[in-house]
């Protein structure tokens, strides 16, 4: 008699799980059509209902630690396609994809493991200082010509670029010495504008984690140079880059540009070891400025040797023909003679290597 009510209890007990399933699977596929709500309103609406389900739980047998517990888990519990997503690589990576992404800029192709140099000043100021830097370039048979129009200052009482008037003037200057553009540009509704002016969309490192800059700079087809945030990790980088990439637009470049730490000798500490990472887990081009990370002319040259002896796909470096002069940056800018010796050492050093 006794065993038959066991036994009775066990299937009763067994019944409660399927149909503590269906209802699970119930919830989950309204949570998942619910899934747009803001974060915000989604995270209120559930503090709520957690407080009402142990409100009405006075007579039940679970205490308030186990419908914490229970709830919280069922209110966050991964659907099979979240699952999967989360298990999925990402675009950026080599797991992902193993062939080295190549992009294209008038010809100069970067990431073939031949460096690539981009070189400028750091703000665009007038079309003479421009177009004195790009004739430099174009001397030494170089492609890539950088500027900045819309400049990210500290303060905001510093020069803050001449904007549209200084994407006119790179794209002038680019047209005359048969140059490829790279600005950068600061905000999502610039983005558009921009796409008549460079050939490359610079995001830089105080908006390296402007997720929705990112997403905009996704949604073109130009290639993006992407610096690492001031103080980001480097899977901080790689996930900035799959934002890029979520939108569409694969054709990344990532620059090392030193990040914030305790060593005040430097502007910022270059991370050389960021750069056969990013190469080893990503398939996107990698380049390294010198200028910006170590913010000292005596030891940019070394450095940028050591970006290419580490396997960088590039260098940048800021070039003025005035620097002491420079609306910004006035410090760390060569001037055009320094920047003849450093490309020429340069250039012969990647030969050797
Ligand atoms: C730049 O390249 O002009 C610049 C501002 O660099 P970063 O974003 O790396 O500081
Ligand atoms: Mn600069």
């Amino acid at each position: 008699m006794q065993t038959t009510n066991v036994l009775e209890l066990k299937k009763q007990y067994e019944q409660t799980h399927f149909e503590l399933l269906k209802l699970l699977n119930e919830q989950a596929s309204l949570r998942q059509q619910l899934k747009d709500l803001p974060e915000s309103e989604r995270s209120e609406t559930e503090k709520l209902l957690l407080a009402e389900l142990k409100a009405q739980n006075e007579s039940g047998m679970l205490g308030d630690a186990a419908m914490d517990a229970i709830f919280k888990a069922v209110m966050q519990a991964k659907t099979k396609d979240e699952e999967e997503a989360s298990k999925r690589p990402m675009l950026v990576s080599r797991a992902y994809k193993n062939e080295d992404t190549v992009i294209d800029l008038k010809g100069e192709k970067i990431g073939t493991g031949k460096a690539s140099f981009v070189f400028g000043p750091c703000s665009v100021e007038s079309y003479d200082q421009v177009a004195t830097v790009a004739e430099s370039l174009k001397n030494k048979g170089l492609k890539l010509l950088r500027g900045g129009a819309f400049k990210p200052r500290t303060s905001p009482y510093d020069f803050q670029g001449l904007g549209v008037d200084g994407l006119e003037i790179l794209k002038r200057a680019a047209n005359e010495y048969d140059l490829a553009v790279i600005s950068e540009i600061v905000t999502p509704h610039d983005i558009e504008k921009a796409l008549d002016y460079v050939d490359v969309i610079q995001i830089g490192a105080r908006n390296a984690q402007n997720f929705e800059l990112l997403k905009e700079a996704g949604r073109t087809n130009k290639p993006v140079l992407l610096k690492r945030a001031l103080s980001g990790t480097i899977a901080e980088f790689i996930a900035a880059a799959e934002y890029v990439n979520s939108e569409g637009n694969g054709q990344i470049i990532l620059c090392e540009r030193g990040i914030r730490t305790y060593e005040t000798a430097t502007r910022n500490t270059l991370d050389i070891s960021a750069v056969p990472i990013l190469k080893q887990e990503t398939h996107l081009p990698v380049m390294v400025d010198v200028t910006h990370s170590t913010g000292r002319k005596d030891i940019m040259l070394p450095c940028a040797k050591a970006a290419l002896a580490v396997g960088a796909d590039g260098v940048m470096a800021e070039v003025h023909p005035n620097p002491a002069a420079a609306l910004s940056d006035a410090g760390q800018q060569m001037d055009l003679p320094t920047f003849d010796t450093f490309y020429n050492e340069l250039a012969s050093f990647q030969g050797k290597i």
